[in-house]
């Protein structure tokens, strides 16, 4: 991957970008590769040569190694911090790095730092539950130890303490647990997604079309429905039900915008590919 500096920041900032600090050793997949879609796995590989990321839009990344380098000053006895376990399933290695590993008497505590959003940490998050499971999953394999607890350290990054809707964090550090699953389901989950970056894998060995990315993984957002009337600039309402939308609009004497849902990670390209990707590529091309 070139690292570019559109913006002229300082060059430390660069050399910081350019060192990968997190290493997943010789496994052949970290949690995190494990629980990114195959496409973008194999057109992240084929393109990486080619793929350009600004230093200035690595900031949050960048934190986060900054965050990894700090935690190693902070050793406090009975935590054990940025421990990498390694685990074969089905002949493959995965490993997972752990942020924060806590022992109690009855078992151990998982703590993931994340740099988060106010409203991320007011949704499920999937990917959370996911993650750390298969963390919970390496230590009672690998370790032979009982994990009581997990939780993710958000830290917000836009906190505001004005804000009082409900559900939001109480301050900018702030917990939040998460479900755990027991041992057949995460290994189930693990297998599931190897055998998809496997048949993924084949597929772009001879040459054919890959697997297209979910709905939830271009993180599309819904097609909501404008009610509005000739002479007024903004919605009367915006709804997510089309029925409702045409009934208001009737009542209204209006008529319905239809706002379609986005693909929000293949329009701002966070996947960093999707100028090679055909799935996304072909839909811009239907829309011209
Ligand atoms: S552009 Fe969209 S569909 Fe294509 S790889 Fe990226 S996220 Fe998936």
């Amino acid at each position: 991957m070139k690292i570019t500096n559109k913006h002229n920041v300082p060059a430390p900032l660069v050399t910081l970008a350019s060192k990968e600090y997190y290493s997943k050793g010789e496994s052949s997949y970290s949690v995190t590769e494990l629980m990114s879609p195959p496409k973008i796995k194999r057109l992240r590989e084929q393109y990486n040569e080619s793929i350009e990321s600004d230093v200035a839009d690595m900031l949050w990344s960048m934190l986060g190694s900054a965050l990894h380098v700090v935690m190693e000053r902070g050793e406090t006895p009975g935590f054990l911090s940025e421990e990498r376990i390694f685990a074969e399933v089905n002949g493959v290695t995965v490993s997972g790095a752990i942020d924060i590993q806590q022992e109690t008497d009855k078992g151990v505590i998982i703590i993931d730092y994340k740099f988060t959003s106010a409203w991320a940490v007011m949704q499920d998050k999937v990917e959370w539950e996911q993650q750390l499971n298969v963390y919970k999953w390496l230590v009672e394999t690998v370790k032979k130890k009982k994990v009581i607890g997990l939780q993710i350290c958000a830290l917000v990054r836009d906190f505001s303490r004005h804000e009082t809707k409900q559900g939001y964090p109480n301050a900018p550090i702030h917990m939040v647990d998460i479900p755990m699953w027991d041992a057949v389901k995460a290994e189930n989950y693990i297998k599931e997604r190897l055998e998809m970056h496997r048949e993924a894998k084949m597929a772009q060995d001879f040459g054919e079309e890959l697997q297209d990315c979910t709905p939830e993984e271009r993180w599309m957002t819904e097609t909501k429905y404008a009610v509005k009337r000739d002479g007024r600039k903004t919605a009367i309402r915006v709804l997510d039900d089309k029925e409702e939308a045409r009934i208001l609009a009737d009542s209204e004497k209006g008529y319905v915008e239809v706002r379609p849902g986005e693909p929000k990670r293949c329009t701002g390209n966070f996947c960093g590919v999707a100028q090679w990707c055909k799935q996304y590529q072909g839909e811009l091309n239907d829309t011209k």
